[in-house]
């Protein structure tokens, strides 16, 4: 059976834009320090399949035009496939939270695939992310939850990661 990593993209992988949380241009694309050496080492001595999840409030709207996304998110798979690390599939919710879509995390509607064939291990599959949404997500899947958060007192950049 396949064990998945649910890896959350925006302040879990890359540095979460502040201000307006956007990340619409490719200078705004700045990866946590570490990122590619751990999600590396994850990609090759574990058994996992990858699999990015992620919420790109109304991607696709006048708010946030497609065509500001693609570059940086196209930026950030080229990089870490540099370094062997291969997302099988990057699933995006582009609905607003007030639509309270059932496609949006922490809700599944856009992972019942893993719910539902048998060759997903989703017991010892996990969800990493820094919102609580992710954890409950995790919850929602029935795997685990790896919570990472920027807390106060750490230097910037600096991660703690909790398992839940
Ligand atoms: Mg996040």
């Amino acid at each position: 059976m396949k064990k998945v990593l649910f890896i959350d993209r925006d302040g879990t992988l890359v540095i979460e834009p502040p201000v307006d949380y956007q990340l619409d241009s490719l200078e705004k694309v700045e990866f946590y320090p570490k990122v590619f050496q751990y999600l590396s080492k994850i990609a090759k001595e574990l058994d996992f399949e990858l699999v990015m999840v992620t919420n790109q409030d109304g991607l696709g709207t006048d708010s946030f035009p497609e065509d500001t996304f693609w570059p940086a998110q196209n930026k950030v798979i080229q990089a870490f496939e540099n370094e062997e690390v291969v997302f099988s599939e990057v699933v995006i919710d582009k609905t607003f939270p007030h639509e309270n879509a059932p496609t949006r995390k922490p809700r599944t509607g856009l992972l019942t695939k893993y719910m539902n064939l048998k060759e997903y291990d989703l017991k010892n599959s996990f969800v990493i992310g820094d919102r609580l949404t992710d954890i409950e997500l995790a919850k929602n899947l029935g795997s685990k939850g790896i919570y990472i958060s920027n807390v106060d007192g750490l230097a910037d950049g600096e991660l703690s990661v909790k398992k839940i």
